[in-house]
């Protein structure tokens, strides 16, 4: 058992021990008393600077994925809480906007100097309240600061054009922020995926308010508490928590929020932006993915491989996970039985994290019966830990072969370490089936044919195609085609997402 789990709260003062909860889990576990001292989380709104008492609405107990013990309260938030941090915002968001773009960015420099001297801090909670392996979220912290540095550096590069209309006329564009974003953000990377839109939103100029999930909020409390620490002023960032219905819808319909950034399923994009249509205001949805791994016969096989095992990263809930393992004919059985034998080898727990949420978890488990019942062929896993781990959300890294586009595991996002593997004759069956999807997130082609390569990453619909390889970063854009998603995040193209385009005609006559 850990001996402490510390976890900070953005307001010290908000801080209890749950006794009686302590001792409870003390005797479900039969570790003594003094063996752990889990504290847990009682998270309240941030806004204009401040924690924001929940009310009279009470709270969501949220349980850890390795343990299932309770972590942390979430207050519910409302339609109330969202307009006050609405207003906070707008009252800050003429200042911020009024300041050189290289003060806001010396701001988002210092919060990511100071992200990553507190990086154990963050990495802990996030661990607990994710389940991600540690070695995987110093990584993804790292990342995170990466974004506040990037973004604030790259928006002094935002200039506009001027346009010759002769003389007489003097005609220019330029970028300015939209004012209010609303963001809204899973639970699968709640560090990172707040930490992208924030950083390019505020370095743009606009002021933020962010409705994290309900399942992971501590680190965006944290991360916003930090911002203001760095100087980042009062009312720039917000954050309201709650659930989706309660908390998010409200943010979305508020007639102030000028335009909103959201992160989640499909399905509930789809909500998100029949609320901003009503409104006409500016829509990025990043939403999930069953992407396809295009494997011909002259590929690396070891790079094959290593690629097919990343969907066990963050145990397969990964809107990018490579959850298509498409091979062609000729090698199609060396590369199932040795990605079988690496997934049966990633012991869950050292080498494979839980599922985050017990809905998660249950959802999981109940592809496996459709991959059954479908008629897919189990080569590797396929159930719940069983034994000492079985006390939390373990899964064991799971592969099915012999899938067809009928079937339920290759067209919908499972979001588990699950791998789905169907075979290709030739090139043309490969795209067709890299393409028979609703999903249009990332792809991945492997060959040693560098026109085919090139050729094949045309014609897959993706937002964004690796090939044998190829590193993507916070510099590259990202976001989906199709179902995947509307708009695109991290590069210098979110910056442009984040601002709105005006021309100035000035008479020189
Ligand atoms: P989700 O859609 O259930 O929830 C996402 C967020 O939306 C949460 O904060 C939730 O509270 C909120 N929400 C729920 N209902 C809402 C409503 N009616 N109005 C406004 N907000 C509402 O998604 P999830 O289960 O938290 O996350 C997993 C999904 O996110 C997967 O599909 C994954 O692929 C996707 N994802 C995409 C990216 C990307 O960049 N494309 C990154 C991470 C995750």
């Amino acid at each position: 058992m850990k001996p402490h789990v510390i976890a900070l709260c953005p307001a010290p003062a908000v801080y209890r021990c749950n006794a009686l909860k302590i001792l409870l889990q003390w005797c479900r576990r039969g570790t003594r008393p003094g063996e752990e001292m889990r504290m847990i989380r009682e998270l309240d709104h941030w806004i204009d600077g401040k924690p924001v008492p929940r009310g009279t609405q009470g709270s969501l107990t949220i349980s850890g994925p390795r343990d299932r013990a309770v972590v942390a309260r979430v207050a519910l938030g409302q339609a109330e809480h969202v307009d006050l941090a609405v207003r906070a915002a707008r009252a800050a968001a003429r200042d911020w906007a009024d300041r050189a773009p290289a003060e806001r960015g010396r701001l988002l420099a210092e919060v990511a100097r100071r992200l990553r001297e507190r990086a154990d801090e963050f990495v802990s909670v996030e661990v607990e309240e994710t389940g991600k392996l540690v070695g995987e979220m110093r990584g993804l912290l790292q990342m995170s600061a990466d974004y506040f540095e990037y973004y604030g550096g790259v928006v002094r590069a935002l200039f506009g054009e001027t346009i010759n209309l002769g003389a007489g006329d003097h005609a220019f564009t330029s970028r300015e922020p939209y004012g209010v974003v609303g963001m809204i953000t899973p639970w699968n990377g709640p560090l990172t995926q707040a930490s992208r839109g924030i950083s390019a939103a505020l370095a743009a100029g606009n002021t933020v308010v962010v409705k994290p999930s309900e399942f992971t909020s501590s680190t965006t409390l944290m991360l916003a508490r930090l911002c203001e620490e760095a100087g980042i002023p009062p009312g720039v960032l917000n954050v309201v928590l709650g659930t989706g219905p309660e908390a998010g819808a409200p943010l979305v319909d508020h007639p102030d929020v000028r335009l909103v950034a959201f992160t989640g399923s499909v399905a509930t994009g789809r909500a998100v932006a029949v609320g901003t249509a009503q409104r006409l205001v500016p829509t990025i949805l990043e939403l999930g993915g069953k992407s396809a791994n295009v494997v011909f016969a002259d590929a690396d096989l070891d790079k094959v491989v290593a690629s097919a095992l990343t969907v066990c990263t963050g145990a397969g809930q990964q809107c990018s996970a490579l959850s298509r393992l498409l091979v062609q004919d000729e090698i199609h059985d060396a590369v199932l039985e040795r990605v079988a034998g690496e997934m049966r080898a990633r012991t869950p727990g050292e080498r494979l994290a839980p599922m985050t949420t017990e809905a998660q978890f249950e959802k999981v488990l109940g592809y496996f019966d459709v991959a059954a019942q479908d008629g897919a062929r189990l080569v590797a896993g396929g159930h719940a830990v069983t034994g000492e781990l079985a006390v939390g959300r373990y899964l064991e890294a799971t592969v099915y072969a012999d899938v067809t586009p009928e079937m339920r595991i290759f067209r919908e996002e499972v979001f588990g370490p699950v791998l789905a593997v169907t075979r290709f004759a030739g090139e043309d069956e490969a795209v067709a089936l890299a393409n028979d999807s609703e999903y249009g997130l990332v792809a991945s082609v492997w060959t040693a044919d560098s026109a085919r390569a090139l050729r094949v990453a045309s014609r897959i619909d993706a937002g964004q195609v690796i090939v044998n390889g190829g590193r993507v970063g916070i510099e590259t854009p990202f976001g989906g085609y199709k179902s995947s998603g509307l708009g695109r995040e991290k590069g210098f193209e979110s910056l442009l997402h984040y601002t709105q385009l005006k021309t100035t005609v000035v008479s020189t006559r």
